[in-house]
């Protein structure tokens, strides 16, 4: 490309071009070795500071070629990698390598996905992918929405269109400041954290949650929510929302949302279910029973970045009367020529969610999609939770591990050495020792669950690189390591 103005940022044809195929060949290895390298390198923020330099702003630029050359050496050889076959932690994906190559396609055009005018085909594309998500988990075609950061962003977009919704004022000109608003929200303890942000960021305050204890199976107790609902009516607080979990971070267990459905009716209530982690696996049909109720919800939360295997970051907001989001995030400044032609109605996505300028994480959402198919995301998302299963028989089964819970594709489990079974405390600290000890060493990485009170290991599996083999050596490493933890521990603990 000849650019008349001579600048340093301009990258000429044949250099991108060398620069891009190198970075491709280097990252086409990358991946087809990742099994290859640690899960993570375990290195100190220190150590790594040391690694990218502590050198004060350059006040000269570099080549380019340099740079891309330097990053990708910093990157494969310091970070964590979610995408290694024995990377189970929290509840973070192996990144659909297809995705990589959408987000270099996405950033090169970069449309600004906030208006139609500015993004016509990026606009489309999403649009498009909102409403295949809205088939993939089975809802009806009124239900619209769009694409976030994450869970956190597409729980804190529903729950404003919930406020919107469901004040007796307006909110937007009355704000939540008056004496009609004692707003009160209602979800159970395994609800994820996002619950405490969206009260404290959106003036609600900590106090306006209400905690539903769960039964035996960590399900919310309905009847113990629809008594706690009728006292706050009596005592003249306004109730807002329920939200239900679809797959709670810990454990993996679906609320009984068609339960929960029928005490929204009942008392007007906006019904959110927060399905970030669990809500693609409606595409199961074994498991269509479990998700009975998503129907009713009037807002859906689910995260692509998680089993859907986008790579970071990608959550999307499912509104069934999706007038709610404009209601709440609409706004038409005279600065904005997004007029709407003659005949048909332009979508602009500004006016849909917190974002103005929005970038295209659509594509590599829509291109997984694609590439894989409803039957080809029914295969991934049916193997994790084989996977799963799995490792829970076979901790099951041996006799120095105790398998705790299994749902989705979640597996608590813990080390349960013969001579201090009995032992609650001791068990506890061995296991949150084992931990540390196995992310420490990098063959594997899980995460922890305190089930009853049970410190208990954690894996979760939304990885499309797992096999059987990993497991059964996953299963193997916590053996052994279980076993030099408990022998180190045991002389020690009184
Ligand atoms: C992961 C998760 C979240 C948060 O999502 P982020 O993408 O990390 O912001 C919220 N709720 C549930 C149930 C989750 O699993």
């Amino acid at each position: 490309m000849k650019n008349p103005r001579t600048n340093p940022i301009e990258i000429d044809g044949e250099e991108f071009r060398q620069i891009g195929y190198q970075l491709i060949d280097d990252i086409s290895n990358f991946m087809n070795q990742i099994d290859k390298k640690p899960v993570t390198y375990n290195r100190s923020p220190s150590e790594i500071q040391k690694v990218i330099g502590t050198t004060s702003l350059p006040d000269n630029g570099s080549e380019a070629s340099e740079l891309i050359a330097q990053a990708t050496e910093l990157l494969l050889n310091n970070s964590l990698f979610n995408g290694h076959p024995k990377f189970m932690g929290y509840i973070t994906s192996s990144a659909a390598p297809i995705g990589a190559l959408a987000d270099l396609l996405a950033a090169s055009v970069n449309p600004n996905v906030g208006a139609h005018i500015l993004s016509p085909i990026a606009t489309e594309i999403e649009k498009q992918t909102i409403k295949w998500l809205r088939e993939f988990i089975g809802v009806p075609s009124d239900y619209g929405g769009i694409l976030v950061s994450g869970g956190n962003m597409a729980n804190f977009t529903a729950f404003l269109a919930a406020r919107t919704a469901k004040a007796p004022l307006s909110v937007k000109e009355c704000g939540i400041q008056n004496s009609e608003n004692q707003f009160t929200v209602y979800c159970s303890k395994a609800t994820h954290t996002w619950i405490e942000k969206a009260v404290v960021l959106f003036g609600l305050g900590t106090n306006s949650i209400r905690w539903i204890p769960t039964d035996v199976s960590n399900k919310m107790e309905t009847s113990i929510l629809e008594s706690t609902i009728k006292e706050d009516i009596e005592n003249n607080f306004t109730p807002l929302m329920i939200v239900g979990t679809a797959g709670d971070v810990s454990t993996g267990v679906v609320d009984n949302l068609n339960e929960i459905s029928v005490v929204c009716k009942k008392y007007d209530i906006w019904f959110h279910i927060d399905g970030a982690y669990g809500m693609p696996a409606a595409i199961i049909p074994e498991l269509k029973h479990v998700f009975e109720g998503i129907e009713e919800a009037d807002s859906i939360a689910l995260d692509p970045h998680k089993w859907l295997y986008s790579p970071l970051e990608a959550g999307c907001t499912l509104v069934k009367n999706p007038c709610h989001l404009t209601d709440t995030f609409s706004s038409h400044p005279e600065y904005y020529n997004f007029s709407k032609s003659e005949d048909e109605v332009a979508q602009n996505f500004y006016e849909y969610g917190l974002q103005n300028s929005r970038g295209f994480r659509a594509l590599k959402v829509w291109l997984s999609l694609k590439q894989l198919g409803r039957s080809g995301y029914r295969k991934l998302i049916s193997e994790d939770i084989q996977l799963s299963k799995m490792l829970y028989d076979l901790a099951d089964n041996n006799p120095e591990l105790e398998a705790i819970s299994q749902n989705l594709s979640i597996t608590t489990f813990r080390y349960k050495p013969k001579d201090r079974a009995e032992n609650l405390e001791y068990l506890n600290k061995l296991n949150e020792t084992l931990l540390n000890a196995l992310q420490a060493g990098g063959e594997v990485f899980i995460s922890n669950a305190i089930v009853n009170q049970q410190y208990c290991l954690r894996a979760c599996i939304v990885n499309f690189r797992t096999s059987e083999k990993d497991i059964e050596e996953v299963v193997d490493i916590v053996v052994r390591e279980g076993k030099k933890v408990h022998c180190e521990l045991s002389k020690t603990f009184t």
